[in-house]
């Protein structure tokens, strides 16, 4: 695992060996903070852990401030092009701000947020992008590569340094998913900020799934990465659904629970997908309504192949047959079932399973 220095949003540890959150950012207007506070709560009900909202004018300001105030997250701001902005942001009550050093004018506007930033003792995040990389280090490798993608952030890094500011955290993004995982590794191997992982612009549901998965995926099992943010053309509750899926896939977030089911085929006795969707969406009902199933791993398998071994294994298992399956729990069987009775013993299990917080 990379070791990286910890910093702070909110109340979130970012790096040091802390948890890797999950990030998203609003698609309302900033200008209305009760669509905006309305779509964070969503987001945090879905499991987001710190929020990024834009800031695109002075007009947002005022509404960014409300935001910040009622958030239940730590809010970033994301700022481009103007060091003025970033700190009327800042003084709002911005957790973090996200600037793209390379587009604010120059290192006295870069020092007015360093400023700003270390007033309100907040971390500023770097932002490196292949769409906006600095001319002469695109002069000098030619295109947007790795190394200048790099070598990019490590530029903006030493001049917030120079300034005595050193709360830093780091995104390299790419719309390449190659090209994000090449930048990352090569800023990684000789710098200790954390890094915020995402692959830009990745496009709708169904492909920028994939892409991020690959990419931030393929940083995480490297060891690499501290926060994450899934970007998709699509509502951003399925960009942290997406998140919590990769973490859990690369073993840096615990399932709860792994639901295991084979991919059925010509020996496959039940309505298996149907049983797998069914069950998916009662857990997904269930951790929205707060409930911590005490289940590690279920498995719902389609027949006698490899459905008792896996069901075997896991804390609740059904193995499927010809006359419907059995049910099985922490590795004993608990009874046979027909097809009908499979669901609905199914979802008795995890419900028995199931604690529900107290309400406040
Ligand atoms: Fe096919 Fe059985 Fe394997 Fe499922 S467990 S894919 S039904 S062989």
């Amino acid at each position: 695992m990379r070791v990286t220095r910890q910093i702070h949003i909110g109340a979130v540890a970012v790096g040091g060996g802390a948890p890797v959150s999950v990030q998203s950012m609003t698609n309302t207007d900033t200008a209305d903070p009760e669509a905006t506070l309305a779509q964070i709560g969503r987001l945090a009900a879905a499991g987001c852990e710190i929020i990024r909202v834009a800031v695109p004018n002075r007009n947002a300001v005022a509404p960014f401030a409300a935001i910040c105030r009622a958030s239940p997250l730590p809010v970033i701001a994301d700022i481009h092009f103007s060091a003025d902005l970033a700190v009327a942001a800042i003084e709002a009550g911005a957790a973090g701000v996200r600037v793209n050093p390379g587009n604010l004018g120059g290192i006295s506007e870069l020092r007015k947020v360093a400023e700003a930033a270390r007033a309100a003792r907040i971390p500023i995040r770097v932002g490196v992008n292949s769409g906006s990389l600095e001319k002469d280090l695109l002069e000098a490798h030619g295109h947007p590569t790795p190394a200048a993608l790099a070598e990019s952030a490590r530029r903006h890094c030493r001049a917030l340094e120079a300034m005595g500011f050193g709360d830093i955290k780091v995104s390299i993004k790419a719309s390449d998913v190659c090209t994000t995982v090449a930048a990352n590794r090569c800023f990684a191997a000789d710098t200790d900020y954390p890094l915020h992982l995402g692959v830009t612009e990745a496009g709708t549901a169904a492909n920028g799934v994939v892409k991020s998965a690959v990419g931030i995926g393929a940083l995480l099992l490297d060891g690499i990465g501290d926060t994450l943010r899934v970007s998709l053309t699509a509502p951003p509750e399925e960009e942290v659904r997406a998140g919590i899926r990769i973490l859990e896939a690369t073993g840096r977030r615990e399932a709860q629970p792994n639901l295991v089911s084979c991919p059925t085929c010509g020996r496959t006795a039940v309505d298996l997908i149907g049983l797998v969707n069914a069950v998916e969406a009662a857990i997904a009902r269930i951790k929205a309504e707060g409930g911590r199933i005490g289940l590690r791993r279920i498995a719902i398998m389609g027949c006698v192949v490899n459905g008792p071994g896996e069901a075997r294994e896991a804390d609740l298992g059904i193995a499927g047959d010809a006359r419907g399956g059995v049910l099985f729990r922490k590795g004993e069987i608990v009874r046979r079932l027909s097809e009908a009775e499979l669901l609905p013993a199914l979802l008795a299990e995890i419900r028995a399973c199931t604690v529900f917080a107290p309400k406040a």
